[in-house]
């Protein structure tokens, strides 16, 4: 996806949030485990943003609800634009008028896995196509958030919305 649309939905000048390098995008960290991040989002309406570290971005989902640690809950999770990395650490406040203007917290942050044993480039690609398939198993390590959790793609039906996903 890349950062285009981020980029597009912000005005740099106004917002607090991070701008994207101009350069080709950070291929992340090298090693070590994939970061992930919980922000409690108060915009128009309050939701999640749940946002995972994967291939040099975050990739996110807004979860109106939040995310729940109740195995028998199943959270709306709608795909939003890849973030930048330096997004995992962002907290203030997106001034009015501006692209998701309020107020923005850290609810949780931690490390993720998947694929028990694999290298990180096998990692990677495990990812990606668990993406595009669109089921894919994580395992949280934060404060709040702790354990096995997937995340899957609800297939659109008569032309619906494609972005949708559940989180449990
Ligand atoms: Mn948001």
């Amino acid at each position: 996806m890349g950062l285009d649309k981020y980029r597009r939905k912000r005005a740099f000048r106004e917002t607090p949030e991070p701008r994207p390098a101009a350069s080709a995008p950070a291929r992340g960290s090298a090693g070590g485990p994939r970061r992930f991040v919980v922000q409690k989002h108060q915009a128009t309406r309050l939701h999640y943003d749940l946002r995972l570290e994967h291939a040099g971005v975050l990739k996110s989902w807004a979860v109106p609800k939040g995310p729940s640690m109740d195995p028998r809950d199943k959270r709306l999770a709608i795909m939003v634009e890849d973030h930048p990395l330096a997004y995992k650490d962002f907290h203030g406040r997106i001034p009015e008028g501006e692209y998701g203007a309020g107020l923005v917290e850290i609810w949780d942050k931690g490390t993720y896995s998947t694929g028990d044993g694999l290298g990180r480039k096998d990692e990677e690609k495990l990812i990606e196509a668990a993406l595009r398939k669109g089921h894919l198993d994580v395992r949280f390590q934060g404060k709040k958030l702790r354990g096995l959790f997937t995340l899957v793609h609800i297939k659109p039906r008569f032309g619906g919305k494609d972005n949708q996903w559940l989180l449990m």
